[in-house]
């Protein structure tokens, strides 16, 4: 599933730019003050289109990334926050979505609990490994504890088969680091010794705070291996190299001297067939031998880390230095509400529930809806015009694309989790309870049916997804506000923010790896192979044009890994700006503040990416997140488009590509 980072709206987009008398508010709806005049819109559009804001709008102390999209997200807590404390104060019948929430938020800020019971709940947890005598006993302990959050180099899941749309698969693969990502591990410049070596030495305050101790050096030699034997980000990426069916007894073979046959029987599943995504990863992991005192040591270490935000305040600092300060640049930890609200994660589609009962108007639902049919047909128009794919792929590309669905604000039946145990006591408890009731869930799927109207993130998130496996493009009602979607704001605004979310969804269906999945869900090849070469050949230059980007000196911007992301961005601005044109026809719209609706199209897009972030954040950024820093997904995107060219009168810009050499890939 791809999360979007990107957004989305619309609303009366029609009555809003037609009526005379709301010129006031139109012009509200990019802020001239954003601008930064200093700079030529064809050299920097980014720099452009928001140096006023990112000089009127500092990172805060608790944040590592400041922009529109978190001012959005901060109102979002803020009216969380006040719907939390309701439930909390309030009595609700047993297994209510207001009982569950409001019992673990009351569980997690009672900070005079937690700090009393200290580490005194995880005891248990850590004396049983004292008990284990062979590494069978372990790997059957971590199946256990897989119930609990505890991560394990064993991963396994279910979710929808990927050749079987309809059906549920086990699948499994790697996994068990504490670092973000292998490339921390692997690296051996001088700052990225500097990160081992705290990491090292977080491992060591951790076991201490807890009471007990762990030779850091060994289980960070362990988990080196196990980051040394991973497939990449980039590698993962791939949809087709994900896909290694086998049964139980081939991937142990594998991988002999891992128990693997005994942790799968203790998941209950051991006569399942399972899709491997990595099974070079466990061929590698051959090699490598620990002592089953190192393996103990390294499962103590997953215990406590997974613990680490729901028992007292030291483990929480001491995780806090490390995972955000050291890691991620930023200066102060979150206030204790903040963090009680991120720990509510599991529970996203009640958190939903209640949001959306209470903020999301539902007219804004049809409004979206029109919204995104809109984009559907401009993304129609585009590949009836593309001159690189042949007649015959065409016509394969518009059932897919007529095939699409879509889901928007929230779901039409709520999940039902009222037998799930949460009270007001234990916050370390409740979390437990959570990651038990969860994952018991997930694996009971393999034997159902998949239900194509769930939804893979709560109505409240201000993010949107395409999900290859349902053909599906879903807008959840955190999205659905501005600077994303505006009623107030005209047309072409309208149409470069959410519409250009819209059409990044939609593309993503065609992106490098979207583009493996039929209209069904399923992976299966639709392409000739002339027009799959000549695809290959235009991302292959998308994806060079991004790695030759630089966000901080020396901070390369790894094209590969943010591929799908780029051709999304440049797929759905260049829908975005076709289906504004297709609503405008021969109206005639008069400039606002001096621009031209279709430079307004640039400028909804531009809006919604205004942002600053922390120089360790952009690190952190460029090796795990599959999108490109802020300022390329406006400059890059826009530098391929002859329509921004036109729009602003470009001759050349520092920015653009050489007329002619611009990538058209939708
Ligand atoms: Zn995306």
């Amino acid at each position: 599933m791809k999360k979007l980072f990107a957004l989305l709206i619309l609303g009366c987009i029609v009555s809003c730019s037609q009526s005379p008398n709301q010129t006031a508010q139109l012009s509200s709806a990019f802020p001239l003050e954003h601008l930064d005049t200093n700079v030529h819109a064809c050299d920097d559009f980014f720099q452009y289109t928001s140096g006023g804001w990112r000089e009127a709008n500092p990172i805060p102390e608790t944040e590592v990334r400041w922009g529109e999209f978190n001012k959005l997200r901060e109102t979002n807590k803020q009216r969380l926050k006040d719907l939390f404390n309701e439930v909390a104060a309030g009595a609700y019948s047993k297994g209510s979505d207001e009982q569950l929430i409001g019992d673990l938020v009351a569980s997690g800020m009672d900070s005079v609990a937690r700090n009393e019971r200290g580490t005194s709940e995880l005891t248990p947890f850590l004396v049983e490994v004292d008990g284990i005598n062979s590494l069978e006993e372990l790997f059957v302990l971590m199946a256990q504890n897989k119930f609990y959050g505890v991560s394990a180099p064993v991963n396994a899941y279910v979710r929808t088969d990927a050749k079987n749309s309809k059906a549920h698969a086990l699948y499994v693969g790697q996994g068990g680091i504490g670092l973000p990502d292998r490339e921390y591990y692997l690296r051996n410049d001088e700052e990225s010794m500097g990160i081992q070596e705290a990491y090292r030495n977080h491992i060591a305050t951790m076991a201490e705070l807890t009471g007990i101790s762990i030779d850091e050096n060994a289980v960070y030699a362990l988990e080196y291996a196990l980051a040394e034997s991973m497939k990449s980000r980039v590698e993962m990426r791939d949809a087709e190299k994900r896909y290694n069916p086998m049964t139980i007894s081939e991937w142990q073979e594998l991988c002999p001297s891992l128990p693997i046959t005994q942790y799968m029987n203790e998941l209950g599943l051991q006569d399942r067939g399972v899709i491997n995504s990595a099974p070079e990863y466990f061929s590698r992991m051959e090699s490598k031998e620990f002592s089953l005192e190192t393996w103990k040591q390294y499962h103590k270490w997953h215990i406590i880390r997974g613990a680490s935000g729901s028992l007292n305040d030291a483990l929480e600092i001491a995780s806090f230095e490390f995972y955000q300060k050291t890691l991620r640049g930023k200066p102060k930890m979150n206030p204790r509400w903040k963090r009680v609200q991120g720990s509510t994660g599991m529970l996203g589609q009640q958190v939903g529930h209640l949001y959306a009962d209470r903020f999301f108007p539902k007219e804004h639902k049809e409004e979206v809806e029109q919204m995104v049919e809109d984009l559907r047909e401009a993304f129609r128009g585009r590949i009836d015009q593309l001159t690189w794919m042949s007649n015959e792929t065409k016509e394969k590309a518009r059932i897919k694309l007529d095939a699409f669905t879509y889901k928007i604000g929230y779901p039409n039946k709520w999940e039902d989790v009222s037998d799930l145990e949460i009270d007001r006591e234990s916050f370390f408890a409740n979390m437990k309870n959570m990651s038990k009731y969860f994952t018991a869930k997930n694996l009971a799927k393999i034997d159902e049916p998949v239900d194509k109207s769930e939804w893979g993130m709560g109505a409240h998130i201000v993010n949107a997804y395409y999900n290859p496996l349902n053909n599906e493009v879903v807008f959840p009602a955190g999205i659905l506000q501005p600077p994303f979607y505006n009623p107030k704001a005209d047309a072409a605004i309208n149409y470069g923010a959410i519409g250009g979310v819209i059409g990044h969804e939609f593309s993503h269906g065609f992106d490098d790896q979207g583009s493996k999945y039929g209209p069904d869900g399923n992976l299966e090849n639709w392409w000739t192979a002339q027009d799959k070469a000549r695809f290959d050949t235009l991302t292959k230059q998308l994806a060079d044009q991004y790695s030759s980007y630089e966000v901080l000196p020396g901070v390369q911007v790894n094209g590969r890994l943010t591929l799908g992301e780029n051709i999304a961005d440049l797929g759905g601005l260049t829908l975005a700006y076709y289906a504004y044109k297709n609503w405008k026809g021969t109206k005639d719209v008069e400039p606002i503040d001096g621009f031209t609706d279709e430079q307004r199209v640039f400028l909804g897009w531009a809006q919604v990416w205004q942002s600053n972030g922390r120089d360790e954040y952009f690190k952190n950024q460029v090796t795990t997140d599959p999108h490109s820093p802020a300022q390329f997904r406006v400059s890059g995107t826009v530098s391929n488009m002859p329509e921004f060219r036109n729009a602003f009168g470009c001759e050349d810009g520092d920015n653009l590509k050489p007329l002619g050499e611009e990538i058209t890939i939708w």
